[in-house]
């Protein structure tokens, strides 16, 4: 899988591209700056104009190395054939607002109930999403009390850094893959995508970001649930 365009360009929102292949309600485009979504997280959605109209990709089958567009309309568009994209920048801006709280409050977990692990995450693009944690002792009340601290780093504007390590160094570095379920995605060269936000949290992850805290809107903690004996489901939303 290559480094993601988005990765590279975190800007680019409108792009022209060429239709290299298409099926019935997808297109595989030349080049994407789509997020395709994984480790919880939705993909982005975009409008796709083209010489007879437009279309909206709701969605991506990632399908090997291929990024399937997928169309809300059963179309099977011509190949070759040249369009103009335009990503939902305010579904993209949900998801980096509500994936940077989550690494916020994930760090929070960590520093305070001794090093509990992420067992699985969801961020949606209507605002809400939820972390499950390994935490087969936790006061529910003492998870609802992060909210606080959570909107503390949101207002103190930190700095949030992305850059790439070995797989070696990776693995060494105690407490940077902290999750149990949502492993980091590969690159070409075997390195590791790392997001670091201040001092306060460094993991290695695939998903798209804030450049700074300080550019979320305040969060809430909706929601704590048991899940099983060990695990707590953490719902919060973008308030
Ligand atoms: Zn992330």
């Amino acid at each position: 899988m290559p480094h993601y365009l988005c990765h590279e360009q975190p800007d680019l929102l409108e792009f022209e591209t060429t239709i290299v292949d298409a099926r019935p309600g997808a297109v595989l485009l030349a080049q994407s700056a789509l997020h395709p979504g994984g480790g919880g997280q939705v993909c982005d959605a975009a409008t796709l104009a083209h010489a007879d109209g437009e279309v909206r990709i709701s969605g991506v089958s990632v399908e090997g190395d291929a990024f399937w567009h997928l169309l809300d309309a059963p179309v099977e568009l011509p190949r070759e054939r040249s369009v103009h994209v335009s990503i939902d920048a305010d579904r993209r801006s949900t998801v980096a607002q509500l994936h940077t709280a989550t690494h916020v409050l994930n760090a929070l977990v960590y520093q305070r109930f001794a090093g509990a692990l992420v067992t699985g995450a969801q961020i949606n693009a209507d605002g809400t999403a939820r972390m499950d944690f390994d935490l087969p002792e936790a006061d529910n009340d003492l998870l609802r009390a992060l909210e606080a601290p959570v909107n503390d780093v949101i207002r103190a504007a930190l700095d949030v850094r992305i850059y790439y390590v070995s797989a070696g160094e990776a693995r060494a570095t105690p407490g940077l893959i902290r999750s149990l379920s949502v492993a980091p995605p590969p690159t070409p060269d075997g390195s590791v995508r790392i997001v670091e936000i201040g001092d306060l949290d460094r993991q290695a992850c695939g998903g798209t970001h804030l450049s700074n805290t300080g550019q979320s809107r305040p969060v809430r903690v909706v929601k704590i649930e048991n899940k099983g004996r060990r695990n707590r489901r953490v719902r919060i939303e973008l308030a």
